[in-house]
């Protein structure tokens, strides 16, 4: 997430929510879990902006967290992910959130990505070559229901990372407005209760294949107050969203045909941070982590060493039993059951 600039809360925005979470509203969940695109499995990716690992770490351990220490209980863990790329040459990039979700999405790094910026340096990315998966699931499947929900105030993976792979999600593409809370004298953008709100809506009026959440609160509170398990108010934004992650879930188990269903579930970050800050090489901004939750879902081989964000794009692909292709370039190999 970008850190210096924060549009103030826009009332159109808002108003354009409300209007379109009601036309969508109108069309309802039909057929069986079983009868969509992929046999049945669906995907529901939770990405928290510039969470760092061991406040993760903190709030699964303190028992603060209930619903990600569940995702990350009963589901795969890998503790060992790292943001930033490799620390090898060209396959290094910046910890910050343009590379880093654009390598979360396309399963490459920024030598063929070509994202080492954020901003309007962002939208130069490869992304017609090195797509987001949901192009690769868009050109195998064209009626799947694809769905991003992001911030308003950081609203790129839709607006260039998914615009720019040329991929339209037409009704499905949410943008949430923000609000804005006091905490003694300062002022907090909040927008991760809004997203929570549009997924538990998705979920239940929508019938979604996979589905993506941004969640920045996290971010910005890293940003606002510091990065660090020793800041209250960055592990306690950590613990809301837990509670609204809740929410999600809960709409997602309460799915008529949710017996019928197999949905992988990810929680991931794009980077860490340290200080206020983010965007180098330290291990406070490196050492990220993500968890994948699916019935069946034991990977036995962990790898050795480190994983890196390369790794969920291809995950989620063979997931939904597509055939991965050579000439995409993927970096890593899926994790499998
Ligand atoms: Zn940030």
């Amino acid at each position: 997430m970008l850190h210096f600039v924060t549009p103030p809360v826009c009332a159109s925005a808002l108003i354009f929510s409300i209007l379109t979470t009601c036309l969508i509203g109108q069309v309802m969940a039909d057929g069986p879990g079983r009868q969509n695109d992929f046999q049945g499995r669906r995907v529901l990716m939770m990405g928290i902006d510039g969470c760092r690992r061991d406040v993760m770490e903190q709030v699964i351990k303190d028992g603060s967290a209930p619903h990600f220490t569940k995702i990350a209980t009963e589901g795969h863990a890998c503790w060992n992910m790292e943001a930033g790329g490799q620390l090898i040459g060209v396959l290094n990039q910046p910890t910050i959130s343009g590379p880093g979700w654009s390598t979360l999405f396309t399963g490459v790094f920024a030598n063929k990505h070509g994202v080492l910026h954020n901003g309007a340096k962002f939208s130069a990315g490869h992304f017609k070559q090195y797509p987001h998966f949901f192009r690769y699931l868009r050109e195998l499947k064209p009626s799947a229901w694809l769905g991003s929900v992001v911030g308003d105030t950081w609203p790129e993976v839709n607006s260039i990372l998914i615009a720019g792979s040329g991929e339209n999600l037409a009704n499905n593409n949410t943008i949430v407005a923000t609000e804005v809370v006091k905490e003694g004298a300062a002022t907090r953008e909040l927008t991760d209760a809004n997203v929570a709100k549009e997924a538990v809506h998705c979920l239940t009026a929508e019938n979604p294949d996979v589905l993506f959440l941004h969640f920045l609160d996290v971010d910005h509170a890293g940003h606002q107050f510091g990065f660090s398990p020793e800041i209250p108010t960055y592990i306690s934004t950590l613990r809301a969203l837990d509670k609204q992650i809740g929410t999600v879930l809960e709409a997602m188990q309460k799915r008529p045909q949710f017996k019928d269903e197999s949905w992988l579930i990810i929680v991931t970050t794009d980077h860490g941070g340290i200080k206020k800050g983010h965007g180098g090489q330290s291990p406070e901004e490196r050492q990220i982590f993500a968890f994948f939750n699916a019935p069946g879902f034991k990977p036995t081989a962990e790898r050795d060493g480190k994983v890196f964000q390369s790794l969920v794009t291809p995950t989620v692909l063979d997931f939904l039993q597509v055939p991965i292709k050579p000439e995409w370039g993927f970096e890593s190999a899926p994790l499998k059951p």
